[in-house]
């Protein structure tokens, strides 16, 4: 088979790597990929959200099934502009992806679905927004429509930030993203997340993870794309996954097939747990990154098998083979990061490290440039090991970032650290 993946971050290296120890795989191309799935497949220069330029492509290289890494991409088509070509792909349609791009349609989605989630309220002009503050007082949650590259929501401690966040909205801090603005009560518990494939009647849970979004250690400091991660998730028990796919997911694509919308791919599941008793959060109508790192290491070469049947509908005759295992993944950020970084930095040792099915560098922001690796990024590294414990796949994750020499990155020391207690 012909694979194409689109995308160039961790996750996509992710991906990559578990499709190309797979027998079905003859050719891999990625795009744009990065220098470290440049090893494992070919890199074609291609826009990623231009739906018939991605078609053509397949067409030209006889590609018989795309992976579609990120969320922009979906939002964009791309997975309807391939369909409608013929061509098999694995992620949902623009209008099921909405999920993602529109926080107000997630939420009637859950109130058709009677799915458990935050109450909520949506506004389109601030004089009413705020008198539903002032109504209903701090904590509460202000999040901007639609995508917002994780920036648009205000988890407000006080009324006076919540009536500020309305006044950053409605003023044009997030563009059209906050054009409508979704205000939220204030779930406590602890977030996790679950990962279910989907095509459309059927769903397969593929994990379930945490991650730290902070740059500082103790989840302190500025929100980034993600810092590290582990799978599984101790807070999320087999009791709460049951219930999540009971009281969340399935109604959910339900609701989406009613709707005449079914939704393709993996349903990225994010929860608040309190009590035992599961909510959601949010959807993303892609794998985490970094989360999709550890679960690929975890799941191997069957996750190419497991993406390839949801994509074809035969999720209801596919099972996962699970192993006792545990896996963490280490982000190596640019110095600087989330602020301002410098490229070009030259990163030597990693043809030093291990790299079998235990342990894995995955490359985001890397660029061969002479013969030489260099950072092309924020998040650069992802350091991902996988062990009968939590505690031996961290050491093996922090034994790949310690065999890395590269003086101007940065990462976190403490992953994991509420699951390792
Ligand atoms: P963006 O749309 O800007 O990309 P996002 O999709 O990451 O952002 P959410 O996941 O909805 O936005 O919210 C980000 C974080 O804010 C959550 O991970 C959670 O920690 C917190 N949060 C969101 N909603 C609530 C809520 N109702 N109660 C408590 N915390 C919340």
């Amino acid at each position: 088979m012909n694979i194409l993946i689109l995308g160039g971050g961790g996750r996509e290296h992710a991906l990559a790597w578990a499709a190309q120890q797979n027998p079905k795989c003859d050719r891999l191309i990625a795009a744009p990929g990065n220098a470290g799935m440049a090893d494992i497949a070919e890199l074609a220069v291609l826009d990623i959200e231009d739906g018939p330029a991605v078609a053509q492509f397949c067409v030209e290289n006889a590609i018989d099934f795309v992976i579609i890494g990120p969320e922009a991409p979906l939002a964009a088509g791309v997975a309807d502009e391939l369909r409608a070509t013929g061509i098999l792909c694995f992620g949902p349609s623009a209008d099921a992806a909405k999920l993602e791009a529109s926080k107000s349609f997630t939420k009637e989605i859950c109130d058709a679905a009677g799915a458990p989630t935050a109450a909520w309220a949506r506004f389109t002009e601030a004089a009413p927004a705020k008198d539903y503050i002032r109504a209903q007082g701090a904590p509460i949650v202000v999040k901007a429509d639609g995508l917002a590259a994780g920036k648009g929501v205000i988890v407000a401690m006080t009324e006076a930030e919540a009536l500020d966040a309305i006044d950053d909205m409605f003023g044009g801090a997030f563009g059209g993203a906050g054009t409508e603005v979704v205000i939220e009560e204030f779930m406590e518990g602890e977030e996790a997340s679950f990962f279910v494939l989907c095509d459309g009647e059927t769903a397969l849970p593929v994990g379930t993870a945490q991650d730290h979004k902070r740059i500082g250690e103790g989840d302190t400091g500025p929100n980034t794309g993600g810092m590290g991660a582990y799978s599984p998730a101790p807070v999320l028990t087999d009791e709460i996954a049951e219930r999540t796919m009971a009281e969340i997911v399935y109604p959910t694509l339900r609701e989406m097939v009613a709707r005449g919308t079914p939704y393709q791919g993996v349903l990225y599941v994010g929860l608040m747990i309190k009590d035992g008793a599961p909510r959601l959060v949010e959807y993303n109508v892609r794998f985490g990154d970094p989360e999709c790192q550890a679960l690929m290491l975890r799941l191997g070469a069957q996750a190419f098998d497991l993406l390839h049947a949801a994509a074809e509908g035969r999720l209801a005759d596919t099972q996962v083979t699970w192993a006792d295992d545990h896996a963490m993944t280490v982000v190596l950020a640019a110095h600087g990061y989330p602020g301002s970084y410098a490229k070009g930095s030259e990163i030597k040792g990693l043809d030093t490290l291990p790299a079998d099915s235990f342990h894995m560098m995955f490359h985001a922001g890397t660029k061969e440039v002479d013969g030489k690796i260099t950072a092309n990024g924020g998040r650069v590294l992802n350091a991902t090991a996988r062990g009968a414990t939590l505690a031996e796949a961290r050491d093996r994750a922090y034994a790949l970032v310690d065999g890395t020499d590269w003086p101007e990155g940065i990462c976190r020391r403490d992953i994991g650290w509420r699951a390792l207690g």
